[in-house]
């Protein structure tokens, strides 16, 4: 028997991961597929503890269908945006994205209006899979990706003859596809219909080779991608240890490179760290350029947030933009989403926000910290970062070059793991509570001022997450 649940609103929070799940997975999948499937599926809940995502879709069929063919991309895309996320559940719920619009429109004006403008805006071209919204205009260009993006404009430019291909690599949320889309833009708008271009993510890549050799209609694929100016292709890494997949990618990127297209790569590592790309693969990325795009320091935080914040129509106040600015370090990706739920509370809610509940909204937002890393985890992971041995964190050395790995260690107990000063001392060669509030002051200062450091700990970080 189907059960069917009753639910009424999603909260705040769910609603606006989903949206920007929603956004990635429509850029995945065909549009007619993401209309029929996707389009009134909603985040039921996610179980942060049990790292579990509730999935509500409006019926048992659409349910199946999304659980048979989307899981992945779908896991894969809220583990992005919810590190806590382990696996995903699927239910039914009796009402359709449509019927809850209105109703919300009708009984709660604040959250329908939240609503309406975060819905998908379903303006990606199905031609070229482009989403207006990402341009080189709102793209905000710093210390972190500035070679990226003039590698980026060259390789436009002169299409196919200066960087080919062009490889961007870098952590989630970094704006890897924002930049990427944006040159495809470019590309659609400067050259009009003289240059085809199209943008596609790797397992969207290879969803159509799997499918074409099911239904032996290879002969379509190769000319749908051989056909093209501009070949732009999101997160390679995926593609790695998919052999007829690899095969195919490498004879469609022999045929573009030959003559002379242009081809646009990017991935979260740089190709030498993809473990199970083929050689041969591996070594055409490399000819080519590669760039990668890094953590924004702070003053690039800070533009970020000011020019997302002016395309608001009440203004966000300096010092709240200033704060998370320097409170949100991981990610871009993390800092819209602070930024887009303190617009929410102002704008909605009528309510003032103040350090305490900006807090509380950073909190929330950046609570994805898997729960199971140790401290024995910190000390070997930043041992490992500066190539010391681990037994060096723990011992009584001074030596300088052990001085600063200590120190970040001690501040990443207490800023992950929440650890008390004493246990921390304690942890890192019985030394002092002093010491490790000392330490944790002296990081966390410096996060905010020196770049180079900053860079460090969101490295560090990022093994850590990844653990
Ligand atoms: P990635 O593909 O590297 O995971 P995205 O391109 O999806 O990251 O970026 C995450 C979010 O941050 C997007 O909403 C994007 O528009 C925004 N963003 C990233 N970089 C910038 C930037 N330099 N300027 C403005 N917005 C940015
Ligand atoms: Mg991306």
């Amino acid at each position: 028997m189907m059960v069917v649940m009753r639910l009424v609103h999603e909260p705040m929070e769910e609603r606006e991961i989903w949206k920007n799940v929603l956004g990635d997975i429509e850029l995945q999948i065909s549009k007619p597929n993401f209309l029929t499937w996707l389009k009134n599926s909603r985040l039921v809940s996610v179980d942060k503890k049990e790292g579990v995502g509730l999935v509500g879709l409006p019926n048992n069929f659409a349910k199946e269908w999304v659980k048979n063919r989307y899981h992945k991309i779908i896991l894969t895309s809220l583990r992005n945006m919810e590190g806590s996320i382990k696996n995903i559940d699927y239910v039914v719920v009796s009402q359709n994205r449509s019927a809850t619009n209105e109703e919300i429109k009708n009984d709660k004006k604040e959250d329908g209006a939240a609503l309406q403008s975060s819905l998908i805006d379903s303006k990606i071209d199905p031609k070229t899979n482009l989403n207006p919204k990402y341009t080189f205009k709102n793209f905000i260009v710093g210390s972190s990706n500035e070679l990226a993006t003039a590698a980026t404009q060259a390789a436009i430019k002169d299409i196919g003859k200066k960087y080919n291909p062009l490889f961007v690599y870098g952590g989630v949320g970094l704006g890897k596809t924002h930049l990427l889309q944006a040159a495809g833009n470019e590309v659609a708008s400067r050259y009009k219909n003289m240059a085809r271009v199209l943008y596609i993510s790797s397992e969207k890549f290879i969803n159509d080779v799997v499918w074409a050799i099911r239904n032996r209609r290879m002969e379509d694929v190769k000319k749908k991608y051989r056909d093209i100016d501009v070949l732009i292709i999101d997160d390679i890494q995926f593609i790695g240890g998919k052999t007829a997949t690899e095969q195919e990618f490498f004879y469609t990127f022999n045929t573009l490179h030959e003559n002379n297209k242009q081809i646009i790569i990017s991935s979260d590592r740089p190709p030498s760290a993809i473990p199970t790309l083929e050689e041969r693969l591996r070594s055409r990325f490399e000819g080519g350029m590669i760039a990668d795009v890094t953590y924004p320091d702070y003053e690039m935080r800070l533009a970020i947030l000011k020019t997302k914040a002016q395309t608001q129509p009440l203004s966000i106040h300096e010092n709240i933009l200033e704060q998370i600015a320097a409170k949100v370090q991981r990610n871009i990706r993390e800092l819209e989403g602070v930024l887009n739920k303190v617009i929410f509370y102002e704008q909605y809610k009528k309510q003032k926000i103040d350090t305490k509940k900006l807090d509380e909204i950073i909190g929330e937002a950046t609570q994805a910290t898997p729960k199971n890393i140790t401290p024995g985890d910190i000390i070997r992971v930043v041992a490992e970062f500066f190539e010391i041995p681990a037994s060096d964190m723990t011992n009584k050395s001074r030596k300088q070059e052990i001085v600063e790995p200590r120190q970040i260690a001690m501040f990443l107990m207490r800023d992950i793991l929440k650890l008390s000063f004493p246990h921390i001392g304690e942890k890192l060669g019985k030394r002092d509570h002093t010491t490790a509030i000392h330490a944790c002051e002296k990081i966390s200062r410096e996060t905010a001022q020196n770049p180079a450091i900053n860079q460090k700990i969101m490295l560090i970080r990022e093994r850590l997450y990844k653990l």
